[in-house]
């Protein structure tokens, strides 16, 4: 049995009810067997994979609350500090039901090697808590993010471990939990990412992932020989990450038709009114099937997903598992050649196994979104320099980091002879980096 075989077997053994999780590390681990290969015994004699799909520490802890009738409430509050090698522990926090210590362990350990490919120095770690923001009132969202920041506020700190937003946690959670953070802590520091301008938030931070998105597609396609001018591009999803991918899609010059919510999606055979699509969203906080109130000449289909609309590149930028394996053949049967994930997995396995059959461009998420992750971690950087970059400035970084990751994507797939295999690629180059920082610090 190879190395990477045996720790596998261990993992399932003791983490047997953690599903996702096991899903994650079995995937990263198979496509990072050449590199392991190449030094194990090295890797072997020091048990690098073995302590590298153990988190460094889990906490987790009650988070009670009161809700506006006075009825008392307890959720689970977690936060997995994966691994510091090459950085402080930096990750979203989630608020919703569905989060449990398996999806977070998932999500922590995706995270390391993202942030590793953005070259930034900062670790991987994930947190959150099964509360549901969704119903609640504002003061009740604040009476919970004050418990649970109450707890977590022991662990965390601008050189520990710097938590964001995730599902469920925007601009008003970390306002809320960053106020309580400080109340507590008397510390005014960089100790949470996505703050508001007001209070130490960077520019460019709300447009970053869907810009980067863009900017990676951008690399990707011109390795390919090709350029963006006139490409016709789907997108799903009409959040945070779905419009700023729109908008630099459309400044490149690629023609977007689709924009989706949880209900349908819109398309628009001229082109998405990013400004139609903003007014809903950000203004009215209404539903995507009022696009076509404004814009008679789109059509708005109830209850599906865009994949069966005409394209040469889908960016995907809703939510997991949006793509299945029937979706990807629609796509590649009605001529798309370019896959770039926004969102986080939002390709099932057999999608991805349908694109690299296919040997269509493919960009995970783990290289595809790392721009938001990336102007966090400029965020960190203004914060210790009691500084504010200009929107150009952290823009202008924020494609080389981009463009870098590319690079170092494509160079990784190629080094192991996969060349044009930007799985293997991104999963190689982040784990590159994690294991020297790894083997130089010991056995810790
Ligand atoms: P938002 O909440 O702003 O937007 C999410 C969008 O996806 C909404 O249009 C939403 O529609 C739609 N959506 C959600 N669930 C479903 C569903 N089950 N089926 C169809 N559509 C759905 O989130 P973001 O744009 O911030 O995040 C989108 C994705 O990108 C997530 O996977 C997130 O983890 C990932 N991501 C985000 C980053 C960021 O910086 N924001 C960074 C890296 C990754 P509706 O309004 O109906 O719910």
């Amino acid at each position: 049995m190879s190395y990477v075989e045996e720790v596998f077997e261990g993992l399932k053994k003791k983490h047997a009810h953690e599903p996702e999780f096991l899903e994650a590390a079995e995937r990263v681990l198979q496509t990072i067997a050449p590199a392991v290969e190449a030094n194990e015994e090295k890797f072997r004699s020091t048990a690098l994979l073995e302590r590298l799909v153990e988190p460094e520490r889990i906490i987790t802890f009650r988070v009670p609350w009161t809700d506006d009738q006075g009825k008392h409430h307890v959720n689970i509050g977690y936060r997995v500090q994966f691994n510091s090698a090459i950085g402080p522990y930096k990750g979203g926090l989630r608020f919703h039901p569905s989060v449990n210590q398996s999806i977070l362990k998932f999500l922590g350990f995706e995270q390391i090697f993202k942030n590793s490919l953005t070259g930034l120095p900062i670790g991987g770690g994930k947190g959150g808590s099964d509360f549901d923001p969704k119903g609640k009132s504002d003061a009740e969202v604040m009476r919970f993010c004050q418990s649970f920041m109450t707890e977590l506020c022991k662990y965390i700190g601008a050189d520990q471990d710097v938590p964001a937003g995730d599902i469920g946690v925007g601009g008003r959670e970390v306002g809320y939990l960053y106020g309580q953070y400080k109340r507590i802590k008397n510390l005014y520091e960089g100790v949470l990412t996505g703050k508001g301008l007001s209070f130490g938030g960077s520019l460019a931070r709300p447009e970053a992932t869907g810009y980067g998105l863009v900017y990676i597609t951008n690399e990707m396609v011109k390795g390919a020989g090709k350029d963006l001018k006139d490409k016709v591009v789907v997108i799903s999803g009409s959040g945070n990450v779905a419009q700023y991918a729109c908008q630099k899609a459309q400044q490149l010059g690629a023609k977007v038709v689709t924009v989706s919510d949880s209900n349908g999606y819109v398309y628009d055979p001229d082109g998405i009114k990013l400004d139609v699509v903003m007014d809903i969203k950000q203004v009215k906080r209404g539903r995507i099937k009022e696009y076509v109130d404004a814009v008679p000449t789109a059509k708005y289909v109830e209850g599906e997903r865009p994949w069966s609309v005409k394209c040469d590149i889908a960016l995907p930028c809703a939510t997991q598992n949006e793509i299945n394996g029937a979706d990807a053949k629609t796509l590649l049967d009605n001529g798309c050649w370019c896959v770039a994930e926004g969102a986080n997995m939002p390709s099932d396995a057999d999608a991805i196994d349908a694109y690299q059959a296919a040997k269509i461009l493919f960009m995970p998420a783990k290289a595809a979104n790392a721009g938001g992750v990336a102007v966090s971690a400029l965020e960190m950087s203004q914060n210790s320099e009691r500084l504010s970059w200009s929107f150009e400035e952290v823009d202008g970084k924020l494609n080389e980091i981009m463009t870098d990751i590319y690079k170092k994507v494509a160079a990784a797939a190629k080094r192991y002879g996969q060349e044009g295999d930007f799985v293997t690629g991104a999963n190689i180059a982040g784990f590159e980096k994690v294991a020297d920082a790894m083997s130089a610090q010991g056995l810790v």
